[in-house]
């Protein structure tokens, strides 16, 4: 399933290049740290943690 993030920069949600199973997702020792998204609305690169993930079920 595809991860969402929300941008630091607009707000905005969009689809990450990360795909991960929602169980995967889930387990607290699935650990997903500094990584680098563009985001498609105002082009801003940035890095994320976990908490800034979220799967659309
Ligand atoms: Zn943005």
């Amino acid at each position: 399933m595809p991860l969402y993030v929300t941008c630091r920069g607009c707000g905005s949600e969009f689809v990450s290049g990360m795909q991960m199973g929602l169980e995967t997702f889930k387990k607290p020792d699935t650990i997903i740290e500094d990584k680098s998204e563009d985001c498609p609305f105002c082009g801003k690169t940035n890095t994320y943690s976990k908490e800034n993930y979220f799967i659309k079920e």
